[in-house]
């Protein structure tokens, strides 16, 4: 058994979501956030991605403890799918469990989660892991400081130093300094905002944006955010309680959350703040809802095109979408914004000054972090290869040279005195899962992009025992090309089916296999060549 720690990221180090981190010496190991991504609007009839957790099931002895930075998605979103695979102890704040106990409901599994606080200490196995509070976008954030037996790991999760947070915890830096004192082997740190120049603003401004516009506001007030972001859903409901409004809460996951929130005392919701209906004057309604990435199914999007049964968006409403756009939505939210809109409706996004800030630290408040813990080793994570490739660079302009970047699946070992990354990669990718859990194969997926952008060809060809053509070949293509211009297209593709029976030797044809492989070889090219498509062909061969 090897006495090197491991480094194995199985996701969140090539693209900004699924972060699941592994820790290995010897024959233990433990998991730091096992989060999910959304797709995007190529992935169709895909419902969540979560990260190939392979490796894991194939070493399941191994396991000692999943540890939660947060509550966000792409940190729990893919725990039931290791949990009911692998049950582990899984340990996190109070609200981070919060949240992971109403998903595992959703799928009916049960898990041994064990609440922790900041500056409390697990141990697992040959690890002691330490939680010390950061800020970030969400309530109950931790990083890590994981002691091996050759040396302390700083794991940051998600953060920002934050100096006037809303809850008036700010990140523990006295915690990160004083591990930086004893010294650190390794800091693994947030790369979000690598390529952000100065410090972020803090949560707080976030709370005279919102109140100039709750003054400045005639009719209804309508507020998108992140179900999941607690302190912004309390600085709605306080300003709805200074202006005199009612908040009606719409959409199920804010609502789910909202509950949690509050059961474990995160948030204050007066009963004189809440509206009972959605029948009050339009100067006393505050709506809070979800749909903050324009996703068509959301509430917000849904009142945008008059669909939704409660709420129907009328002129004089002003529509503030606190959040920012993830990367990849940028056209859905830009719809959606357009049809608010056309509907009348005044809307207030994240471009505008203090809507929305950042939960993830700015390049000086990284240095901050790497100057503070003073790692021998650094190890950017959460972010696309190019934040990654900053952060590094980032850190050894701060005195840190031995930053090593390595994507999902890399493995990074450290015997003390060095770093080196292994030349395999252990199994890693993405998992499609649909509405109904089901994982969708990625080769369906793929399947479903090319008939979405190409179209498809059916061709059917009846040949004779001697393996002849005894008609023309039938073509069927949907969704291909114009059917007035197709008719000169099939009839030169079925000339050129024709040549290639006719000039075939008999023992071939009798090979419906190959002669199947031929007919999607040819098409493949032909649809290539002239059209440049690429539809999923089909061909089906009938003995007569
Ligand atoms: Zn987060
Ligand atoms: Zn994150």
């Amino acid at each position: 058994m090897s006495s090197a720690l491991r480094v194995i990221p199985l996701g969140g180090l090539s693209e900004i979501g699924m972060n699941l981190m592994v820790y290995e010496y010897g024959d233990a190991a433990v998991i730091v956030d096992c989060g999910m991504m959304f797709p995007d609007a190529a992935t169709l009839g895909v419902d969540v991605i979560v990260p190939d957790m392979t490796y894991l099931f194939e070493n399941a002895e191994k396991l000692k403890a999943v540890f939660l930075t947060h509550g966000h998605e792409d940190h729990i979103g893919a725990l039931p799918f290791l949990i009911e695979r692998a049950p582990l102890p899984v340990y996190g704040m109070p609200l981070t469990l919060g949240f992971v106990k109403d998903k595992l409901d959703e799928f009916e599994i049960e898990a041994d989660l064990r609440p922790m606080q900041p500056r409390d200490v697990v141990e697992a196995g040959p690890f002691a892991v330490e939680a010390i509070r950061v800020t970030h976008s969400i309530v109950d954030a931790l990083g890590f400081a994981i002691t091996t037996p050759l040396g302390t790991v700083i794991h940051t999760g998600d953060f920002k130093i934050d100096h006037t947070p809303i809850d008036a915890k700010p990140t523990d830096l006295a915690r990160f300094a004083h591990h930086g004192e004893l010294g650190v082997l390794l800091l693994v740190s947030d790369s979000t905002n690598a390529l952000v120049p100065g410090h972020g603003p803090s949560e707080r401004t976030v709370g005279g944006a919102l109140d100039r516009l709750f003054s400045a506001a005639k009719g209804r007030i309508i507020v998108t955010s992140f179900a999941s972001h607690i302190h912004r859903v309390q600085q709605v409901i306080d300003l709805a309680r200074k202006f005199r409004r009612k908040v009606l809460l719409v959409g199920r996951s804010l609502v789910d959350n909202i509950e949690t929130a509050e059961r474990l005392g995160y948030l204050r919701f007066p009963r004189e703040v809440r509206a009972g209906s959605a029948d009050l004057l339009p100067r006393e309604t505050v709506i809070m809802t979800t749909g903050t990435q324009g996703e068509p199914s959301s509430a917000l999007a849904r009142m945008a095109v008059g669909e939704h049964k409660q709420i129907e968006i009328e002129k004089g409403d002003v529509v503030i979408i606190s959040a920012r756009t993830i990367p990849g939505n940028e056209r859905a939210v830009a719809h959606l914004i357009d049809n608010l809109y056309r509907r009348g409706a005044e809307v207030v996004s994240h471009e505008q000054p203090d809507v929305h800030v950042s939960g993830h630290a700015c390049e000086e408040e990284l240095k901050l972090m790497i100057n503070v813990t003073r790692p021998k080793f650094f190890i950017p994570m959460h972010g696309t290869l190019r934040h990654l490739i900053h952060h590094a660079r980032l850190a050894e302009s701060v005195g840190v040279p031995h930053g090593v970047v390595i994507t999902n699946g890399q493995v990074a070992e450290i015997d003390g005195e060095s770093i080196r990354t292994l030349e395999d990669r252990v199994p890693n990718g993405k998992v499609f899962i649909d509405a109904e859990a089901e994982e969708v194969p990625e080769v369906v997926v793929r399947d479903r992009q090319h008939l979405a952008e190409d179209g498809f060809v059916i061709v059917v060809v009846a040949i004779d025992s001697m393996g002849r053509l005894v008609r023309e070949p039938e073509i069927i293509t949907r969704g291909l090309v114009h059917v007035d211009e197709s008719q000169d297209v099939l009839e030169e593709v079925r000339g050129e089916l024709a040549g290639m029976f006719a000039e075939s030797p008999p023992d071939e044809l009798r090979d419906s296999d190959l002669l199947q492989e031929r007919m999607r070889a040819l098409l493949k090219r032909y649809f290539r060549k002239n059209m440049g498509r690429r539809p999923l062909i089909l061909p089906v061969i009938w003995e007569m």
